[in-house]
Parts: C-alpha cells; structure tokens; sequence
C-alpha cells in the first residue's frame, strides 16, 4: 500500500523520547519549555504555550479572548472541524465564511461582506488550509479595521510564509498541531504563539488548572482546564523541530515533481499563493467535475490498487450538525461547494519513493 502519511519518527526522536521516560520526569519540565522556546523563536512571537492538541489551542484562544454565549466567531467554511467546534464548545456561534479558489483560504472579500453586515463578530479565525497560507494580510487588515482580534488556525502551516512571515505570526494568537499527519509531530500535540504577554499568561492559567504561573506560591486565579503536554511528547517535538526545513523542503520537491506529473493532463495541482511558501501538509488536487462526481468510487478504487487517498477537508456547513443549526444548503458558499466536492488528497511522505509518485499520477489519470 502506498500510505497517504508516513510520519518522518528517526532514531533520534525515538532516543530523545526513551531519555526522559527514564529520566522519571514526565510533565511540565524542560522539555517543554525548550519546546515552546523553540517554536516562539522559529515563529518569531515572544510567547508559546504547550497544550495537549490544537483544537484545545483554538478552544483556548477564544477563551483568553473571552469569547463566550452571544458572540459570533468567523471560521472559513472549508476546515477540519475542530475549527467550528471550538466555537460552539465555547457557548458561541460560527459565521462561515466562503473560501478563495487558491490556496483554499478564507476569502477576504467575502469576510468583508461579513464584517460590514449587521452582526458583531468578536473573533476571526482564519485557517491556513492544507498548509497554505491563507490572505492573512487582507484579514488582519480588516481585523485592524474592525477592532477585531484574529486567531490563525495555523494547524497545517508550521513553516508556511507569506512575505516571509511565518503562519500563526500574524493574529493575536497563532495555533499548531503535532497530530500525525501535520509535519512535526508529538503524537498528539498542540502549541499556541502569540506575542501578548497579558494572552500568554492568561492560557497557562487556563491550560493547568487555573494555577497563576507568576506566583512564588501556588495560587489559583480561574478555573482552568487540564491541557497540558507531556515532557516526553515535548521531547519529541524539540528532536521535530531540528528537522523542520528538511522535511518541508522534501515535501515541497516532492509536491514539485506531481504538479510535474500532473502537467497537461485534466487533473488541477494546487497553486501555491502569490507571495507565500505553501507547506502541503496534504498535496490536495481537483478531480475534473465528472470525475469528481464519482469521488468515493474512485478512492476505493485506487485502494483496490494499493494506493492510499481521502478527500481534501471537510464542507463544514454541509455536515449533519452545522447544517441542521444554521440550516445551511448547497449554493451557500459556492467556492467550498466547488472545491471541498472536487479535492482528493495524494499520498504524501518522507519515504515516498520517484516510482511511488508515477504510479500515483499514473494510476489516478488511467481511473478518471
Ligand atoms: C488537524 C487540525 C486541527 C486539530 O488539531 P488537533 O491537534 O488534532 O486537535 C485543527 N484545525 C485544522 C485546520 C487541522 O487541520
């Protein structure tokens, strides 16, 4: 089987994690602080805070923001759930909003129509879909504009620049994922950058139990969640992050060699937004529309073929639960409907082989 993800755990990460589970030291130390230096530094904010996964990041970043009942948050309409969850775990609603047609991104015009509409927003919530970057100049601008803070779902983007400026850079608060299919992985893993030093104290509050990190004695300030990393998972995250531009640079060749592949034939390769560096934690392409139609068809049929493929992400407003609260059909967000019905996910990894790619494209346009 040719394995949609692989992810890249060498001998070193596999050391680093077996030294502190003899160390008997398994939470809260200096693994994770030198994680969370590590990742502030490479992103370039002043503060991160370690968490147990990202969606309790982004559960967690609107509650610093004290998003709560009453409040409207603007999440894209083309996410992992997660991005929408949050939102309603934290008593709020989600206002979608349609996407760009490249990089998949929340489309700043449409927020616009959003913002300039009758209902307050108090958060928007970009996501950097598929590991590009959405146009996170425009939304900030008009987060500026409105007074509205931004919170990056950076999830899939850990590397990802536009203008040279990293993913989760941008916001009030950025958010990463270490789950197994993003790039660096912990397992299950998640981290928070931001550059406020009032939003970085208030998370470690609520990430431990609501214990203040800045008092001599331990005293409790809120009550606070348990969310916290492990010293082993943090462990494995520094040994990550030593590696981090390799493994984005084999990603991006081996990205380079399917739109190669691809070239000339009915099947879309992604477009990497002007200006920006695309990560493809998921190397994503649209099927031609016929084709698209038979969707499910084809990836159990590639399956057959020992090829490993999934859709793109999820039409948030089309699932059961969101449809049926916001009573959403299709033609509401024509971008999503278009691109979340057409998008299949190609197997993408460190270990995947020159003759593994052909047979992928080979096998893909032999199916349509
Ligand atoms: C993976 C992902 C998440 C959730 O991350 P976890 O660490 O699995 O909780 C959130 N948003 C997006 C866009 C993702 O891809």
């Amino acid at each position: 089987m040719i394995r949609l993800t692989i992810p890249d755990i060498d001998a070193d990460d596999i050391a680093a994690v077996s030294e502190v589970l003899r160390s008997g030291y398994l939470v809260q130390g200096a693994h994770v602080r030198a994680f969370e230096e590590n990742t502030a530094a490479y992103v370039g904010t002043a503060y991160a805070v370690a968490v147990a996964n990202c969606t309790a990041a982004l559960q967690l970043a609107l509650l610093a923001l004290d998003v709560g009942p009453g409040d409207r948050v603007a999440v894209p309409a083309f996410s992992w759930l997660a991005t929408a969850n949050v939102v309603v775990l934290c008593g709020a609603e989600p206002v979608f909003v349609d996407i760009e047609r490249c990089g998949y991104g929340m489309d700043p015009d449409a927020l616009a129509s959003v913002l300039a509409g009758p209902a307050r927003i108090s958060a928007i919530m970009p996501v950097h879909a598929l590991g590009a970057m959405a146009r996170i100049d425009a939304i900030t601008d008009l987060g500026s504009q409105y007074d509205i803070p931004v919170i990056e779902d950076a999830a899939c983007a850990l590397g990802a620049t536009l203008d040279g400026r990293p993913a989760g850079g941008w916001g009030a608060m950025g958010c990463f994922s270490f789950h197994p299919r993003k790039a660096v992985t912990t397992g299950e893993g998640g981290m928070l950058v931001t550059g406020d030093v009032g939003l970085a104290r208030r998370l470690r509050i609520l990430r431990n139990h609501g214990l203040d990190p800045d008092a001599a004695t331990p005293d409790f300030v809120a009550a606070g969640f348990n969310l916290r990393l492990t010293e082993f998972q943090a462990a494995l995250g520094v040994t990550q992050m030593a590696k981090l531009e390799p493994t984005l640079e084999r990603r991006r060749a081996l990205a380079k060699r399917y739109s190669e592949l691809f070239a000339g034939s009915p099947v879309v390769t992604p477009r990497e937004p002007a200006g920006s560096r695309h990560v493809y934690q998921t190397y994503a392409v649209l099927l031609p529309p016929d084709a698209a139609r038979q969707r499910s068809a084809l990836i159990a049929e590639l399956r057959r073929q020992e090829i490993e493929t999934t859709i793109g992400t999820y039409h948030m407003p089309l699932t059961t639960f969101f449809r049926s609260r916001g009573h959403y059909a299709p033609g509401d967000f024509p971008a999503t409907d278009d691109i979340a019905g057409r998008a299949l996910a190609l197997p993408l990894h460190g270990r995947l082989s020159d003759e593994d790619q052909t047979r992928v494209a080979s096998t893909l346009l032999a199916s349509l």
